[in-house]
């Protein structure tokens, strides 16, 4: 078996002690006869195991009483749409931080369905860095403030959490939950497509506080309603039930490695080291301010683009994979999530050392 150093911004790594579990487990799941894929919904065994991969979420992240966790589908671009079909209800429109082309998405369906008021933006500064609290701008008849914790594409993250006054703060944490600790209890509705830190493509989580539930507008459909998958345990129809038993393993891995405050320390520790290497060399660079840098994404260039497709070639040749820059930005990216282990990252370093020194 050859593992390589999985770069890839999602679908991304996933641990290998996971992994290793769940080919264990996937002809004939402890026992039963049966593999986890081929089980019921609504049989006991699958209930218990979506029951305990949401008990476990919620100790990883220490939801509060009065939250609830959904696991349902669509990805989060569907949630682009959840968020003001589910929370405009009594009208109004929604507070948007723009931070970047994730941010931006969210804030094109809000306007589409109905409004968006940008309260913030750092379109001019060519996002190189999140908006500052200072800058933001709230509208007075805004139900919520959205914002995206952690830019994948363009690398930028916030080193604060918003102040959303007496609205709802609302955040999309797509590429950033369980990286590093939060406070869920400042927060309105958390959401984030698995396929990042989470487990594989398929599921999406959504924590949503209690009083939220009802703020629905009218047409809201019902696959889209958070009332109606609270109320149904996340099970109004036939959940991705494999994806959701794998993202229940990698919150165990997670808890097995001490939770999110130890690998909090690993991540800033492994983000530490690559952006260092970036800064000291003259071959690399990244254009992130300091305080906006992104500990899970690190986008890079090269000095010189003519070499971009031979350091990609060359990467993969040595087991390094997917470094290529999102298609809308071009150059390099790194993504580092949760489970990539601090060889791959010392590995991509040597590399990158290696490559500028026959380059340069
Ligand atoms: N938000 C962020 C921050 C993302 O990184 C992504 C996916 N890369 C999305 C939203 C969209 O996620 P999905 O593909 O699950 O709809």
């Amino acid at each position: 078996m050859s593992r390589h150093f999985n770069f890839c911004s999602g679908p991304a790594t996933l641990p290998l002690e996971v992994l290793e579990r769940a080919r264990e487990e996937l002809v004939d799941y402890q026992g039963r006869g049966l593999s986890v894929m081929e089980m019921s919904h609504r049989g006991d065994d699958f209930i218990e195991i979506a029951a305990r991969a949401e008990r476990n979420l919620r100790e990883l992240l220490s939801i509060p009483e009065g939250y609830r966790v959904l696991f349902v589908q669509g990805g989060a671009s569907t949630q682009f749409s959840c968020v003001p079909l589910n929370l405009l209800g009594g009208g109004g429109t929604g507070n948007y931080l723009d931070s970047g082309v994730w941010a931006k998405k969210a804030l094109a369906e809000a306007r589409h369905l109905g409004g968006a008021h940008v309260a913030a933006s750092t379109a001019d500064l060519g996002y190189r860095r999140a908006p500052a609290q200072g800058e933001i701008v709230l509208s007075p008849d805004a139900a919520f403030l959205h914002y995206t914790d952690n830019e994948t594409i363009g690398g930028v993250a916030y080193d604060y959490l918003p102040e959303a006054g007496d609205v709802p703060l609302v955040c999309d944490m797509s590429s950033s939950i369980l990286g590093r600790e939060i406070d869920v209890s400042r927060f309105g509705v958390i959401y984030a497509g698995a396929q990042k830190n989470i487990g594989p493509a398929g599921l999406t989580v959504v924590i949503v506080r209690d009083d939220l539930l009802d703020r629905a507008r009218p047409e809201t459909p019902q696959m889209l309603s958070y009332r109606q998958a609270a109320d149904h345990g996340s099970m109004l129809n036939t959940p991705p039930t494999y994806a959701w038993y794998l993202c229940g393993l990698v919150f165990e891995w997670l808890k097995a490695r001490g939770g999110v405050a130890a690998i909090a320390e690993v991540n800033r520790r492994k983000a530490a080291r690559l952006y260092a290497a970036i800064d000291q060399s003259e071959f690399y660079s990244n254009p992130i301010e300091a305080g906006s840098r992104s500990v899970m994404n690190v986008p890079f260039r090269l000095r010189d683009e003519s070499l971009d497709q031979r350091f990609l070639a060359d990467a993969e040749a040595a087991g390094l994979l997917y470094l290529q820059g999102h298609r809308s930005v071009g150059g390099m990216r790194a993504s580092i999530y949760n489970a990539m282990p601090e060889e791959g990252v010392e590995a991509l370093i040597d590399f990158m050392d290696g490559f500028a020194r026959r380059h340069g």
